[in-house]
């Protein structure tokens, strides 16, 4: 059997949803090319039949963080554009060539290597050139381009496709460092083209500049966390509506009454004050369901909101199911989605985890089954 085989929990994930996601943000880029984001096994909700589904759905290339996610990729047939939107060594510059992978490039070593093993399989390679404008995680600062264009640019093999930068702040509504990293990232674009050194796709942003700054599109959008049905600001709830496109299911391995006074889960962190019926869910930080929800966190069960107790362990969750009537063993439990009319969303999650939906959703191991719908 694989590792999800016989668990109980699975993560649903609506097709449909995701497609209608794609279609709403491809009308607001209008005319601007659309990458979708699909790193960390597409936001944990597979790789594979995610990258198929966003070519169908109209995305003009794909953006992952490794190497093998990009092999992964084109192993299973899929042959449009891929970016590696990480840093990557230059031992990985043969299965770029092999592989076709377009590579965010800002070291010399890196640009090298490509080249030289693209010219030896007689290939040309599209790579990106990566500026930092400000986030400081990586790429090349405005001073540093220059020459490095000058070593790099007319490197056989090699064909400087396109542009980027990612910005900072964006989520946070700071538009007054966005637009300082803009104009940067526009300033030194322009100072290269007049140089010679020109790049047919620039592109800066990725979920919230496709959904709030038209003026920032450019040639290339990079939406990731929206593809799933998520806005990355409650703010944007006006301008777009997305449907979350994971659901997280399970059922009720054991039931049982406790009396008051009994400390409940490791380490006691939770006590009975009256008695009270207690459910185990088959769920643990081992599955990537958070431990910072200890205590903290919610479920749907038969039609009521009910509270996780004590310490989440690696493979168990304890949930308060005293209030909801005829409770027992094998009885469905949303921990993300609808029933009964009520929902619980990821944003909920994350805001007990004190986290964000992207840390919620590609948490999810290989133990938690992803089943297609
Ligand atoms: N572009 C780059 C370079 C990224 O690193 C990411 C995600 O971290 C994205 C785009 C997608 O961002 P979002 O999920 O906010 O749309």
């Amino acid at each position: 059997p694989t590792l999800s085989a016989y668990h109980p929990t699975t993560a649903e994930i609506d097709l449909a949803a995701f497609n209608e996601n794609i279609t709403k943000l491809k009308k607001l880029v209008k005319k601007s090319m659309l990458l979708a984001v699909i790193k960390t096994n597409a936001y944990g909700h597979g790789t594979v039949r995610i990258g198929e589904e966003a070519v169908k759905a109209g995305a003009e290339s794909l953006g992952v963080t490794t190497v093998e996610e990009g092999a992964l990729l084109r192993e299973n047939g899929i042959d449009v554009p891929i970016h590696i939107l990480s840093s990557i060594t230059p031992e990985q510059a043969s299965d770029v060539v092999r592989y076709e992978l377009t590579a965010s490039v800002f070291s010399i070593r890196l640009a090298k290597a490509i080249s030289e093993v693209a010219v030896k399989q007689r290939k040309t390679i599209p790579v990106h050139l990566k500026l930092d404008t400000g986030l400081h995680r990586f790429g090349l600062e405005p001073h540093e381009v220059l020459s490095f264009c000058e070593v790099c640019y007319e490197l056989p093999g090699l064909w400087w496709e396109g542009v980027y930068t990612h910005f900072s702040s964006v989520d946070e509504g700071d538009w007054e460092t966005t637009e300082r990293q803009f104009n940067l990232f526009i300033d030194t674009v322009t100072m290269l083209d007049e140089q010679g050194f020109n790049f047919a796709i620039r592109h800066v942003g990725g979920s919230t500049i496709a959904i709030e700054r038209p003026d920032m599109h450019l040639d290339m959008v990079r939406p990731g966390v929206a593809l799933f049905g998520y806005q990355p600001a409650a703010r944007q709830r006006d301008i777009i509506s997305l449907k979350p496109v994971m659901a997280l299911k399970s059922n009720l391995i054991y039931v049982r009454e406790l009396p008051p006074n009994t400390p409940v889960g490791y380490g006691g962190s939770y006590v009975t004050r009256t008695t009270k019926k207690i459910a185990v869910v088959p769920i643990g930080h081992g599955d990537g369901y958070s431990r910072a929800l200890s205590n903290k966190g919610k479920m749907l069960i038969g039609g009521k909101r009910v509270k996780i107790i004590g310490t989440i362990s690696l493979d168990q969750t304890l949930v308060d199911v005293t209030d909801v009537p005829d409770v027992t063993e094998g009885e469905e439990v949303i921990l993300l989605g609808e029933q009964g009319g009520d929902e619980i969303t990821a944003e909920d999650v994350a805001d007990w985890m004190g986290s964000i939906v992207d840390e919620v959703v590609s948490g999810f191991t290989e133990r938690i089954r992803r089943v297609y719908v």
